[in-house]
Protein backbone atom coordinates (compact mmCIF):
# COMPACT_ATOMS: atom_id res chain seq x y z
CA UNK A 1 0.00 0.00 0.00
CA UNK A 2 2.07 2.82 -1.23
CA UNK A 3 1.85 5.78 1.70
CA UNK A 4 3.62 9.06 2.17
CA UNK A 5 4.20 11.03 5.64
CA UNK A 6 3.41 14.80 4.94
CA UNK A 7 4.08 18.12 6.88
CA UNK A 8 1.12 21.02 6.28
CA UNK A 9 2.58 24.00 8.05
CA UNK A 10 0.69 27.30 9.37
CA UNK A 11 0.61 30.92 7.76
CA UNK A 12 0.64 34.00 9.56
CA UNK A 13 -1.20 37.29 8.07
CA UNK A 14 1.61 39.88 7.98
CA UNK A 15 -1.12 41.84 6.35
CA UNK A 16 -5.10 41.83 5.52
CA UNK A 17 -7.10 44.62 4.11
CA UNK A 18 -10.50 43.75 3.18
CA UNK A 19 -11.28 45.67 0.09
CA UNK A 20 -15.02 45.50 -0.53
CA UNK A 21 -17.95 43.24 -0.08
CA UNK A 22 -19.29 41.15 -2.89
CA UNK A 23 -22.79 40.96 -4.17
CA UNK A 24 -22.11 37.28 -3.51
CA UNK A 25 -21.23 37.82 -0.06
CA UNK A 26 -17.38 36.82 -0.19
CA UNK A 27 -15.19 39.64 0.52
CA UNK A 28 -12.47 41.10 -1.99
CA UNK A 29 -9.00 40.69 0.30
CA UNK A 30 -5.43 42.09 0.02
CA UNK A 31 -3.39 40.23 1.99
CA UNK A 32 0.41 38.90 2.67
CA UNK A 33 0.69 35.53 3.49
CA UNK A 34 3.79 33.71 5.14
CA UNK A 35 3.95 30.36 6.26
CA UNK A 36 5.80 29.24 9.21
CA UNK A 37 6.96 25.43 10.50
CA UNK A 38 4.15 25.21 13.23
CA UNK A 39 3.41 21.66 11.19
CA UNK A 40 0.61 19.24 10.99
CA UNK A 41 1.51 15.58 10.62
CA UNK A 42 -0.34 14.08 7.84
CA UNK A 43 -0.42 9.92 6.68
CA UNK A 44 -2.11 9.40 3.50
CA UNK A 45 -2.38 5.75 1.98
CA UNK A 46 -3.71 4.76 -1.29
CA UNK A 47 -6.21 1.93 -0.15
CA UNK A 48 -7.08 -1.02 -2.86
CA UNK A 49 -10.83 -1.32 -1.31
CA UNK A 50 -12.91 2.22 -2.06
CA UNK A 51 -13.72 4.31 0.35
CA UNK A 52 -11.60 7.45 2.78
CA UNK A 53 -11.46 7.44 6.21
CA UNK A 54 -9.76 10.25 7.66
CA UNK A 55 -8.65 9.62 11.32
CA UNK A 56 -7.90 12.88 13.63
CA UNK A 57 -9.35 12.64 16.67
CA UNK A 58 -8.49 16.37 17.49
CA UNK A 59 -11.84 18.02 19.41
CA UNK A 60 -13.50 20.39 17.21
CA UNK A 61 -12.51 18.59 13.80
CA UNK A 62 -14.31 15.96 12.28
CA UNK A 63 -13.12 12.70 11.16
CA UNK A 64 -14.67 11.06 7.81
CA UNK A 65 -16.37 13.00 5.06
CA UNK A 66 -16.68 16.98 7.63
CA UNK A 67 -12.78 17.03 7.28
CA UNK A 68 -11.67 19.40 4.58
CA UNK A 69 -8.73 16.45 4.09
CA UNK A 70 -11.50 13.76 3.21
CA UNK A 71 -12.83 16.35 0.62
CA UNK A 72 -9.82 16.67 -1.19
CA UNK A 73 -8.87 12.94 -0.79
CA UNK A 74 -12.30 12.65 -2.81
CA UNK A 75 -11.88 14.88 -5.69
CA UNK A 76 -8.43 13.47 -6.20
CA UNK A 77 -10.02 9.92 -6.15
CA UNK A 78 -12.33 10.29 -8.73
CA UNK A 79 -10.53 12.19 -10.68
CA UNK A 80 -8.01 9.28 -11.21
CA UNK A 81 -10.75 7.15 -11.80
CA UNK A 82 -9.45 4.21 -10.11
CA UNK A 83 -11.58 2.80 -7.30
CA UNK A 84 -9.23 2.73 -5.21
CA UNK A 85 -9.53 4.85 -1.61
CA UNK A 86 -7.43 6.36 1.02
CA UNK A 87 -6.43 5.77 4.39
CA UNK A 88 -5.49 9.76 6.18
CA UNK A 89 -4.23 10.06 9.74
CA UNK A 90 -3.97 13.74 10.94
CA UNK A 91 -2.40 14.90 14.06
CA UNK A 92 -3.33 18.45 14.54
CA UNK A 93 -0.38 20.74 16.25
CA UNK A 94 -1.67 23.71 14.55
CA UNK A 95 -4.27 25.04 16.50
CA UNK A 96 -8.28 24.79 14.94
CA UNK A 97 -10.00 27.96 13.74
CA UNK A 98 -7.30 30.04 15.04
CA UNK A 99 -6.31 32.40 12.22
CA UNK A 100 -3.54 29.97 11.24
CA UNK A 101 -5.24 28.21 8.04
CA UNK A 102 -4.39 24.62 9.65
CA UNK A 103 -7.33 23.05 8.17
CA UNK A 104 -6.70 24.54 3.93
CA UNK A 105 -2.94 23.39 4.58
CA UNK A 106 -3.86 19.84 5.68
CA UNK A 107 -6.20 20.47 2.33
CA UNK A 108 -3.75 21.20 0.37
CA UNK A 109 -1.11 18.66 1.51
CA UNK A 110 -3.95 15.52 0.76
CA UNK A 111 -4.06 17.52 -2.82
CA UNK A 112 -0.30 17.15 -3.55
CA UNK A 113 0.41 14.00 -1.72
CA UNK A 114 -2.70 12.13 -3.54
CA UNK A 115 -1.35 13.75 -6.40
CA UNK A 116 1.85 11.93 -5.84
CA UNK A 117 0.72 8.46 -4.93
CA UNK A 118 -2.34 8.45 -7.87
CA UNK A 119 0.53 9.54 -10.01
CA UNK A 120 -1.60 12.26 -11.56
CA UNK A 121 0.69 14.59 -12.81
CA UNK A 122 -1.71 17.40 -12.03
CA UNK A 123 0.48 20.34 -12.31
CA UNK A 124 0.56 23.00 -9.10
CA UNK A 125 -1.90 25.23 -11.25
CA UNK A 126 -4.47 22.87 -11.31
CA UNK A 127 -4.21 21.48 -7.73
CA UNK A 128 -4.66 25.43 -7.19
CA UNK A 129 -7.89 25.47 -9.10
CA UNK A 130 -9.41 21.78 -7.57
CA UNK A 131 -7.89 24.03 -3.98
CA UNK A 132 -10.12 27.06 -4.26
CA UNK A 133 -13.11 24.71 -4.62
CA UNK A 134 -12.23 23.42 -1.20
CA UNK A 135 -11.45 26.84 0.40
CA UNK A 136 -10.10 30.38 -0.16
CA UNK A 137 -6.71 29.83 1.51
CA UNK A 138 -5.66 26.19 -0.15
CA UNK A 139 -3.91 27.43 -2.94
CA UNK A 140 -1.84 29.28 -0.91
CA UNK A 141 -0.84 25.97 0.37
CA UNK A 142 0.32 24.68 -2.90
CA UNK A 143 2.00 27.69 -4.37
CA UNK A 144 4.39 27.31 -1.23
CA UNK A 145 6.23 31.06 -1.40
CA UNK A 146 5.49 33.69 0.67
CA UNK A 147 2.39 35.49 -1.09
CA UNK A 148 0.57 38.86 -2.12
CA UNK A 149 -2.88 37.01 -2.32
CA UNK A 150 -5.45 39.01 -3.83
CA UNK A 151 -9.35 38.03 -4.71
CA UNK A 152 -11.17 36.10 -2.32
CA UNK A 153 -7.14 35.00 -1.39
CA UNK A 154 -6.46 32.70 -4.58
CA UNK A 155 -4.81 35.02 -6.88
CA UNK A 156 -1.01 34.61 -5.64
CA UNK A 157 2.02 36.79 -6.73
CA UNK A 158 5.56 36.28 -5.21
CA UNK A 159 6.59 39.17 -2.52
CA UNK A 160 10.61 39.33 -2.61
CA UNK A 161 12.46 37.74 -0.62
CA UNK A 162 12.55 38.59 3.06
CA UNK A 163 14.88 37.90 5.66
CA UNK A 164 14.15 35.15 8.04
CA UNK A 165 12.52 35.93 11.34
CA UNK A 166 10.72 33.62 14.51
CA UNK A 167 7.53 33.60 15.48
CA UNK A 168 5.99 33.23 18.27
CA UNK A 169 2.05 32.35 18.22
CA UNK A 170 -0.10 32.87 21.14
CA UNK A 171 -3.77 31.35 20.98
CA UNK A 172 -5.76 32.29 23.99
CA UNK A 173 -8.16 29.37 23.18
CA UNK A 174 -11.52 31.64 22.61
CA UNK A 175 -14.10 31.00 19.90
CA UNK A 176 -14.49 33.82 17.24
CA UNK A 177 -16.21 33.06 14.57
CA UNK A 178 -14.66 33.97 11.01
CA UNK A 179 -18.37 34.53 9.46
CA UNK A 180 -19.62 36.67 12.48
CA UNK A 181 -16.22 38.68 12.41
CA UNK A 182 -16.54 39.58 8.27
CA UNK A 183 -20.41 40.54 8.95
CA UNK A 184 -19.24 43.30 11.66
CA UNK A 185 -16.69 44.60 10.11
CA UNK A 186 -17.33 48.40 9.06
CA UNK A 187 -16.42 48.81 5.39
CA UNK A 188 -15.76 52.78 4.53
CA UNK A 189 -16.01 53.71 0.81
CA UNK A 190 -12.78 55.57 0.36
CA UNK A 191 -10.50 52.59 0.76
CA UNK A 192 -6.41 53.39 1.67
CA UNK A 193 -4.55 50.63 0.91
CA UNK A 194 -1.61 49.71 3.45
CA UNK A 195 1.39 49.89 1.89
CA UNK A 196 4.32 47.89 2.55
CA UNK A 197 8.03 48.08 1.11
CA UNK A 198 9.98 46.93 -2.33
CA UNK A 199 12.48 45.31 -0.41
CA UNK A 200 12.66 43.49 2.61
CA UNK A 201 16.09 43.96 4.33
CA UNK A 202 15.34 43.34 8.24
CA UNK A 203 12.77 42.17 10.36
CA UNK A 204 11.71 45.70 10.99
CA UNK A 205 11.32 45.72 6.92
CA UNK A 206 8.62 42.59 7.68
CA UNK A 207 7.32 44.64 10.47
CA UNK A 208 6.26 48.10 8.46
CA UNK A 209 3.90 46.38 6.88
CA UNK A 210 2.15 44.54 9.57
CA UNK A 211 -2.06 45.70 9.37
CA UNK A 212 -4.86 43.52 9.71
CA UNK A 213 -8.04 45.17 9.16
CA UNK A 214 -9.76 42.56 11.07
CA UNK A 215 -8.71 43.72 14.32
CA UNK A 216 -11.21 46.79 14.29
CA UNK A 217 -13.84 43.90 15.29
CA UNK A 218 -12.45 41.56 16.99
CA UNK A 219 -10.10 43.09 19.65
CA UNK A 220 -13.26 45.53 21.07
CA UNK A 221 -14.61 41.96 21.38
CA UNK A 222 -12.16 40.49 22.83
CA UNK A 223 -9.73 43.28 24.57
CA UNK A 224 -6.99 40.13 25.55
CA UNK A 225 -6.08 40.29 22.16
CA UNK A 226 -4.70 43.58 22.67
CA UNK A 227 -3.12 42.37 25.79
CA UNK A 228 -1.43 39.29 24.22
CA UNK A 229 -0.07 41.87 21.17
CA UNK A 230 1.29 44.36 24.52
CA UNK A 231 3.34 41.57 26.49
CA UNK A 232 4.45 40.54 23.15
CA UNK A 233 5.85 43.86 22.22
CA UNK A 234 7.19 44.11 25.72
CA UNK A 235 9.01 41.30 25.77
CA UNK A 236 11.25 42.26 22.92
CA UNK A 237 9.27 41.38 19.34
CA UNK A 238 9.76 43.96 16.66
CA UNK A 239 6.30 43.98 15.98
CA UNK A 240 2.89 41.93 17.01
CA UNK A 241 -0.22 41.76 14.98
CA UNK A 242 -3.46 39.58 14.85
CA UNK A 243 -3.41 36.64 12.94
CA UNK A 244 -6.47 36.06 9.84
CA UNK A 245 -9.48 36.45 11.74
CA UNK A 246 -8.01 35.57 15.48
CA UNK A 247 -7.91 34.84 17.72
CA UNK A 248 -3.98 33.84 17.10
CA UNK A 249 -1.32 36.87 17.94
CA UNK A 250 1.93 36.30 16.12
CA UNK A 251 5.17 38.09 17.14
CA UNK A 252 7.95 38.27 14.92
CA UNK A 253 11.71 37.97 16.83
CA UNK A 254 14.96 38.60 15.06
CA UNK A 255 16.00 35.31 16.86
CA UNK A 256 15.25 32.22 18.07
CA UNK A 257 16.31 32.51 21.67
CA UNK A 258 14.66 35.90 22.02
CA UNK A 259 11.53 34.11 21.04
CA UNK A 260 11.93 30.97 23.23
CA UNK A 261 12.46 33.19 26.47
CA UNK A 262 9.29 35.14 25.33
CA UNK A 263 7.40 31.80 24.75
CA UNK A 264 8.21 30.99 28.35
CA UNK A 265 7.22 34.19 29.63
CA UNK A 266 3.93 33.97 28.33
CA UNK A 267 3.02 30.44 28.81
CA UNK A 268 4.20 30.59 32.67
CA UNK A 269 0.47 31.15 34.35
CA UNK A 270 -1.50 31.33 31.77
CA UNK A 271 -3.83 28.18 29.64
CA UNK A 272 -3.00 29.83 26.26
CA UNK A 273 -1.35 27.75 23.74
CA UNK A 274 2.36 29.08 22.60
CA UNK A 275 4.58 28.13 20.10
CA UNK A 276 7.99 29.46 18.30
CA UNK A 277 7.89 28.67 14.36
CA UNK A 278 10.38 29.71 11.63
CA UNK A 279 9.19 31.45 8.65
CA UNK A 280 9.63 29.31 5.76
P1 LIG B 1 -8.33 30.31 8.31
O1 LIG B 1 -7.13 30.98 8.89
O2 LIG B 1 -8.10 29.77 6.91
O3 LIG B 1 -9.60 31.09 8.46
P2 LIG B 1 -8.56 28.74 10.65
O4 LIG B 1 -7.16 28.44 11.05
O5 LIG B 1 -9.19 29.89 11.34
O6 LIG B 1 -8.57 28.96 9.11
P3 LIG B 1 -9.19 25.91 10.70
O7 LIG B 1 -8.28 25.43 11.77
O8 LIG B 1 -8.81 25.63 9.31
O9 LIG B 1 -9.47 27.48 10.86
O10 LIG B 1 -10.64 25.29 11.04
C1 LIG B 1 -11.87 25.84 10.66
C2 LIG B 1 -13.00 24.80 10.85
O11 LIG B 1 -12.85 23.77 9.87
C3 LIG B 1 -12.97 24.12 12.20
O12 LIG B 1 -14.05 24.60 12.94
C4 LIG B 1 -13.10 22.62 11.90
O13 LIG B 1 -14.24 22.03 12.48
C5 LIG B 1 -13.19 22.49 10.40
N1 LIG B 1 -12.23 21.49 9.85
C6 LIG B 1 -12.46 20.56 8.93
N2 LIG B 1 -11.34 19.87 8.63
C7 LIG B 1 -10.35 20.36 9.38
C8 LIG B 1 -8.97 20.08 9.51
N3 LIG B 1 -8.36 19.12 8.79
N4 LIG B 1 -8.26 20.82 10.39
C9 LIG B 1 -8.85 21.81 11.10
N5 LIG B 1 -10.16 22.11 11.02
C10 LIG B 1 -10.91 21.41 10.16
Amino acid sequence: MPSLKLKAPAKVNYLLDVIRRRPDGYHELRMIMQRVNLCDDITIAVTESSGITVTCGQKGVPDGPGNIAWKAARILLDLSGTGRGAAIEITKNIPVAAGLGGGSSDAATVLMGMNQLLELGLSDQRLMEIGVTLGADVPFFIFKKTALAEGIGEELLPMPEMPKAWILLVNPGLHVSTAWVYRTLQLTNERVLSIFPEFFGTVEDICSMLSNDLESVTIPAFPVIAEIKRRIMHLGAAGAMMSGSGPTVFGVFHSRDQAEIACRDISAGTEWFAAVAETL
